[in-house]
């Protein structure tokens, strides 16, 4: 049975993690594997600036994409030596379709853009990844996840058709007559019945493994990372991590609903659906046994924390004095639906409901503008927002720290506070 393995930008950065990634899938040749992977290094960024500046009109669109094409042939060079590689031409021709669209007129979504050129990264990276593994001797075929995974066409948020999708990839691996196959996908894509590219949200690699994994009913799916494994906070905001050895679905999937990065907040739920097991590790360790996600009775073994910048607390308040009742709860929340913002907590009272949400400048303006017809709006910037899973009060105090408080919200085992700096 196959197993999926998903490497992310950070594994595929340069050259030496190609051929990391490479050492890591030679490791493995006993198995049937599908390899998910990411546009390399922090291209899907420039990638969506191209997009900005096209839609933009801005005169150094020409040049973001000159660098892009640059970084790319500078990691072919390393890897093949010589330009005589076929791979040369076949992501020239990639880039081909991006030339096309600069030379057009945008279309009028923006997000329609958006997927039609951010997607060319990981088009890009798995030739690139496909290419290098044959050329070591890993034979393999390269698949076009835009032909297996069937979404709507929610430009940047497509959603999955389930039963096309199983049966499109259960066909293509089907077709490669092997016992023991190799096969290379894009992670964060897929197409439209219309042939038209969308993409799954960002960090969706992830998301896409676990398709994959759901549909040819793996039994694990590994998420190579540059990290040990699942930590009880981002290292980034916290000096002292723990890894945490063994995680159960519930966990995991609060903890990346909360924002967790380390795993799409849309995995688990396949996995967990099928019982399939996620391993997450090392890459730069990669005989580490890293943290196993299942299906486990036991809860976090340590008190886990997930922070989000850059927070928005919005207070609605109905303008006559009146309740907040469940009629004009449901109109604020389809409001919130119809602007795709998504609540990362809320608390009401009797006149007042709270939410606090990312910021995005142009979303939550338009937000805000409706909101303001019926109601009362007032709103906070810059803050921060804390999720505690298994808290208890040492954790709290830990974490407000010389902050001030301005909303707190607790269950049983989660507590989320929004809070600012003190001045
Ligand atoms: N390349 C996409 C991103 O950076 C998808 C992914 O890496 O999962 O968001």
């Amino acid at each position: 049975m196959a197993e999926v393995f998903k490497f992310g930008g950070a594994s595929v950065k340069d050259a030496d993690g190609i051929k990391n990634v490479a050492k890591i899938i030679g490791l493995h040749q006993d198995k049937s594997l599908v390899i998910v992977v990411s546009a390399m290094g922090k291209i899907t960024n420039a990638l969506e600036e191209l997009t900005d500046a096209f839609v933009k009109k801005a005169d150094n669109a020409v040049e973001i994409f000159e660098k892009i094409k640059d970084f790319h042939h500078c990691i072919l060079i390393d890897l093949f030596g010589d330009e005589s590689h076929p791979v040369f031409d076949d992501i020239a021709n990639t880039f081909v379709e991006i030339d096309w669209m600069l030379e057009d007129e945008p279309h009028p979504d923006y997000d329609f853009n958006y997927d039609q050129i951010v997607s060319i990264g990981e088009l890009v990276s798995s030739k690139i990844l496909s290419a290098y593994l044959n050329f070591s001797g890993l034979t393999n075929n390269w698949l076009d996840a835009r032909g297996c995974i069937h979404t709507d066409n929610t430009y940047r948020e497509g959603k999955v058709d389930w039963e096309k999708t199983r049966q499109s990839i259960q066909k293509c691996v089907n077709e490669s007559n092997t016992n023991n196959y190799l096969m290379v996908t894009q992670g964060f894509i897929g197409g439209t019945s219309e042939n038209f590219t969308t993409t799954l949200g960002r960090e969706g690699s992830d998301y896409t493994a676990a398709i994959f994994a759901s549909c040819l009913d793996c039994p694990s799916v590994t998420i190579w990372k540059d990290v040990p494994g699942v930590l009880n906070a981002d290292p980034k905001w916290f000096d002292q991590t723990e890894k945490i050895d063994q995680l159960s679905y519930h966990d995991a999937i609060e903890l990346t609903y909360y924002g967790a990065t380390v795993i799409h907040p849309k995995t688990i739920k396949p996995l967990q659906n099928k019982n399939i097991q996620l391993f997450v590790r090392s890459f730069i360790n990669p005989e580490e046994p890293g943290t196993v996600i299942s299906n486990l009775e036991n809860h976090l073994p340590v008190a886990s924390f997930i922070f989000k910048m850059n927070q928005v607390l919005i207070s609605i308040f109905p303008k006559d004095f009146s309740f907040i009742v469940e009629e004009n709860l449901s109109h604020i929340f389809q409001l919130f639906h119809n602007h795709r913002i998504k609540m990362n907590t809320m608390q009401n009272s009797a006149i007042s409901f709270s939410v606090c949400v990312d910021q995005n400048e142009q979303k939550l303006q338009a937000l805000i503008a409706d909101l303001n017809e019926e109601y009362k709006v007032k709103y906070n910037e810059n803050l921060e927002m804390v999720t505690i899973r298994w808290y208890d009060q040492n954790t709290i105090d830990r974490v407000i720290e010389n902050k001030h408080i301005l909303l707190e919200v607790k269950s049983r085992h989660t507590c989320q506070i929004v809070m600012k700096g003190k001045e």
